[in-house]
C-alpha cells in the first residue's frame, strides 16, 4: 500500500516555509501553453535545484553521475554535473541524495475512470457517471503518486468521464497525470467496444459509441473531437474483456479505419487501434494509425510494415495485464470466460514481444492499468526486462519513446532545457534492479513536488 500521508501535493496550506513551490498550485498541462512567466533572470523565487546520485535524462546516454536540475517556474532550465551547473544563488536545493532522478514516467494506456474490479457491464447497468469520476480522481492520484505524470487514457466505460478528469486535473482541482484521452471508443455493432452485450431487451442508450460503415465511423470521430477528445481510439478487432468477436479476428473493415484516420488528420489528432489479431494489425497501420495497442498477435510481416513507418506508427504492448488477468482475475470481477480468453494470447503475446524487440521496433511503454488496480502500473517493467529488454531501454520506452509516439516530445519525457519540470525519484539504482520503479520515493510534476518521502521523514 501506498503511505496515504506522504501525500502532500496540492495542499500548499501544510507544506513548510523552504519547501518548494508552495505556492504554485494550477499545474499546467501539457496540452495547454505554458505557465507562469518567468521571474527575472538573477531572480531566484520560482527556481529550485533537484540534486541526486545519478540522473537518467531519458535521452539515452550514460547516467549523469552527482547530478543536479535547476528548475524555474514549471520548467527544466538547465541539467548537468553539479560541478558544471550554476544553481542561482538563494535557491533552495532538494537534496536526494543516493537516489536516482528520472523524467516522470509515461503510460500510453490506462483507463483511469470507474472502480478497478467491477466489470463493465457491472458498471453500466448498476453504475452512474459521477462515480465514475470520482473514482477517476482518486486512480489519477495513485497514478501520479507512482511516478507516472503523463497517461494517455484509452477510455471510459462511461463515455467522456476522462475528458472532465484532464480538465480537471488541468485546472489544479485534483492531482493527476497530464492526461491525453479518447472520450468515448469507437466500436463496431457486436464488436470489442459494444456496450451493448446484454438481452436484446436490455439497452444503454447513453452510450453512443456503435458506428458501422464509412459515415458512421467519420461521424463518430467528429463527435468526439466535437467533445472534447485529444484522440480517436477504434477498435480493429476483438478483445479480451468482452464477449463480442474474437480477440484474433478483424472488426472494422480496411475502409472504416482508413475513414477514421483521414477525418483524425483533418483534426490533426491521431488514432489509436486496439488490435490483437495480425490481420487487424495490419489493417490499422495499412490505414495510418498512430499507435497499434496491445498487438498481442503481430507478426513478422506487421513488424517490417511498422519498420517501413519509423516515426509514424508504434506498437504498444500491454504484457503485465495478462498476468494480473490470470493471477487475480476472479478477484478483479473478471469473468471466467475472458480469462480463458486471455489464457490462450498470453504466451503467444510474450513470444511476439521478443519478436518486435528483436526486430529493433522502439517499443512504448503502456501496461492497461484500470483492468489491475492503478499505481501498480510500473510492474510492467519486469516483465519486459524478463523477455530481454534492457533496463535503459525499457526506462527510455516509458520517457522519450512514450513522448515521440504521442507527440509530446517538446513538453515531456526528458529532462532537457524546456520541458516540463516532471521528475522522478527511486531510492537505488533501476539499470541494475528495474523493480525500483514500482518504489517510486519522489515526485515533480510542472514543478510542483507532490511526494517526497526522500528528505521528509
Ligand atoms: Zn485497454
Amino acid at each position: 500500500m501506498k503511505k496515504r500521508e506522504k501525500w502532500i501535493g496540492f495542499a500548499p496550506a501544510v507544506m513548510t516555509a523552504g519547501m518548494v513551490l508552495a505556492t504554485m498550485v494550477v499545474v499546467p498541462s501539457a496540452r495547454s501553453a505554458p505557465a507562469a512567466p518567468a521571474p527575472a533572470a538573477g531572480d531566484a523565487s520560482g527556481v529550485v535545484a533537484v540534486r541526486a546520485a545519478r540522473i537518467i535524462d531519458g535521452r539515452g546516454g550514460a547516467p549523469i553521475r552527482d547530478g543536479v536540475v535547476v528548475v524555474r517556474g514549471d520548467r527544466i532550465e538547465s541539467v548537468g554535473a553539479a560541478a558544471t551547473i550554476a544553481v542561482p544563488a538563494g535557491a533552495p536545493v532538494v537534496d536526494l541524495g543516493g537516489a536516482t532522478l528520472l523524467p516522470g514516467l509515461i503510460d500510453l494506456h490506462t483507463h483511469l475512470a470507474g472502480e478497478v474490479g467491477v466489470h463493465w457491464e457491472e458498471q453500466l447497468i448498476k453504475e452512474t457517471p459521477g462515480k465514475h469520476a470520482l473514482w477517476g480522481a482518486r486512480n489519477a492520484r495513485d497514478t501520479l503518486l507512482a511516478g507516472f505524470t503523463t497517461c494517455r487514457d484509452m477510455g471510459p466505460t462511461w463515455p467522456y468521464v476522462d475528458i472532465d478528469l484532464r480538465d480537471a486535473i488541468d485546472r489544479g482541482a485534483i492531482p493527476g497525470p497530464r492526461l491525453m484521452v479518447a472520450g468515448n471508443y469507437v466500436s463496431a455493432t457486436g464488436g470489442a467496444g459494444d456496450a451493448r452485450q446484454f438481452s436484446i431487451y436490455v439497452d444503454v442508450p447513453l452510450v453512443q459509441n456503435l458506428a458501422d460503415g464509412v459515415d458512421a465511423v467519420r461521424r463518430a470521430v467528429r463527435t468526439n473531437f466535437k467533445h472534447g477528445a485529444d484522440f480517436v481510439k477504434i477498435l480493429a478487432t476483438g478483445a479480451v474483456l468482452s464477449k463480442g468477436v474474437p480477440p484474433g479476428a478483424q472488426q472494422y473493415s480496411d475502409d472504416e479505419l482508413r475513414v477514421a484516420v483521414e477525418e483524425a488528420d483533418r483534426w490533426g489528432r491521431q488514432v489509436a487501434a486496439h488490435a490483437h489479431g495480425a490481420p487487424g494489425i495490419k489493417a490499422a497501420i495499412r490505414a495510418g494509425v498512430r499507435t497499434v495497442d496491445h498487438g498481442s498477435l503481430i507478426d513478422e510481416e506487421a513488424i517490417s510494415m511498422l519498420k517501413a513507418r519509423r516515426g509514424k506508427a508504434w506498437y504498444v504492448p500491454t504484457l503485465y495485464v495478462g498476468k494480473a488477468i490470470l493471477d487475480d482475475g476472479a478477484a478483479l470481477g473478471i469473468p471466467a470466460s475472458e480469462i480463458e480468453r486471455e489464457r490462450a494470447l498470453m504466451e503467444t503475446k510474450f513470444v511476439c514481444f521478443r519478436r518486435a524487440l528483436a526486430a529493433g521496433l522502439d517499443i512504448p511503454f503502456s501496461t492497461d492499468a484500470g483492468v489491475f488496480p492503478h499505481g501498480r502500473n510500473a510492474r510492467e517493467f519486469a516483465v519486459r526486462v524478463s523477455l530481454g529488454e534492457k533496463p535503459m531501454q525499457a526506462i527510455l520506452a516509458a520517457t522519450r519513446v512514450a513522448a515521440e509516439t504521442i507527440g509530446w516530445q517538446e513538453r515531456v519525457g526528458t529532462i532537457e532545457t524546456g520541458r516540463f519540470a516532471d521528475l522522478v525519484a527511486v531510492a537505488g539504482d533501476p539499470l541494475a534492479d528495474i523493480t525500483e520503479l514500482e518504489r517510486v520515493r519522489f515526485v515533480m510534476k510542472g514543478g510542483e513536488v507532490v511526494r517526497d518521502d526522500l528528505t521528509r521523514r
